[in-house]
């Protein structure tokens, strides 16, 4: 008779080592403000639940295994070929096949000081050294540092996560003038922010672009999101990424958002002038704040008496969490932990945020 193996076999060493990437709170229940993932406060477009609908009798047959037709649009409307674009599902499976293309031990990965944490996860699965370059509390690019920095493949979150600080096409030009590997600029928050690096592509080839449909959208709950590269790169993808990555309802919903432009531009319309006007409000409580240009502000929380730091950010983050309002802290490194990131939500939702806020800074009065 066969006995059962009292344990299972080692994984890989670098696997048994991994420490998992952490994502930011999904709670269950109702009456949460939920500022901690950077979501779309806003429904999506009304016409993505008719595609959808429209999708259902058709789940017994597989999908489009290049998601043909949203990669048609997406390809149109940036002026591209569709061979020069790739769809994920969601931009971080996209990351994750740039890892695996592009990344092994001999074949190191770059990315800020400040910037994605999913990045050094994905190095860690890979098995690949991760060069991380210094940031000042500025936050100020220095193209040089990152260009000579000896990564095959670097990482660069534009705008900026968690900082919001968004890099300019004339910087990610300079770095590329002197940079031989591939340059991943990760635009998840382009839709928020005033320039993209997009006209780029035609004179780098080792430039990608990953966008995703998780933010501006208001689709994260749909997995989708794209790469936009040179041919050659896009070709290595497509050996690497799952036949079938995106289902069908997820091509089909995220076509029909990609076409309704005017819902769109309302809805990035209206989180911008809020991520302004709350931003205002927190400049007339002292607090330093980053300028955003995505759909998020990290903020200094600063008590009476000008007492900031790492207590003050996570005394404040429990207090909003026991009022059942989430934001994000980011402990571990002196450029984050004494501040919060917060989403941008509805105007309702920063007035209970900003309410509870005014609670926090006079309970923190000192006698
Ligand atoms: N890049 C950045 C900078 C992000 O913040 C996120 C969201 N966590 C992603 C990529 C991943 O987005 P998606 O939902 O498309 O996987």
């Amino acid at each position: 008779m066969n006995r059962a193996p009292e344990s299972i076999p080692q994984a890989l060493p670098h696997i048994e080592a991994l420490a998992p990437y952490i994502p930011g709170q999904q709670p269950d229940g109702e009456g949460w403000v939920k500022l901690n993932t950077n979501e779309n406060p806003y429904p999506p477009s009304p016409r993505i639940a008719e595609a959808i609908r429209a999708e259902l009798s058709r789940l017994p047959l597989y999908p489009n295994p290049s998601s043909g037709t949203l990669r048609e649009a997406i390809a149109d409307f940036h002026g591209l070929e569709n061979s020069q674009v790739l769809i994920g599902n969601g931009s971080d499976d996209v990351l994750n096949l740039l890892f695996r293309s592009f990344c092994d031990k001999g074949k190191s990965a770059g990315m800020l000081e400040v910037g994605y944490s999913l990045y050094s996860v994905l190095a860690g699965i890979q098995n690949t050294p991760l060069i991380k370059v210094a940031c000042n509390r500025e936050m100020v690019l220095d193209p040089k540092s990152l260009s000579a920095c000896g990564a095959s493949v670097f990482f660069l979150t534009s705008p900026n996560a968690p900082t919001g600080v968004s890099y300019s096409r004339q910087q990610i030009a300079d770095i590329l003038d002197h940079y031989e590997g591939l340059l991943v600029v990760d635009e998840a928050y382009a839709a928020f922010a005033q320039e993209d690096a997009v006209p780029l592509l035609g004179n780098y080839p080792n430039l990608v672009i990953t966008r995703t449909f998780s933010k501006s959208y208001g689709l994260a709950g749909l997995r989708v999101g794209y790469a936009l590269a040179d041919p050659k790169v896009i070709q290595l993808l497509d050996r690497v990424r799952d036949s079938y990555n995106v289902n069908r309802l997820s091509q089909a919903g995220a076509l029909a958002a990609f076409l309704d432009t005017e819902y769109y531009e309302n809805v990035i319309n209206r989180i911008e002038v809020t991520r302004e006007v709350f931003r205002e409000k927190l400049k007339e409580l002292d607090w330093f704040t980053y300028p955003s240009q995505s759909n998020y502000l990290f903020t200094e929380p600063c008590q009476p008496g000008g007492r900031v730091g790492a207590e003050a950010a996570r005394d404040l983050f429990e207090f909003l969490q026991d009022r059942k309002i989430l934001v994000r802290y980011f402990a571990g490194s002196s450029l984050t932990e004494s501040f919060l990131r917060i989403s941008v939500g509805t105007d309702e939702q920063m007035d209970l945020l900003l309410a509870a806020i005014e609670q926090w800074m006079n309970r923190a009065q000192p006698k």
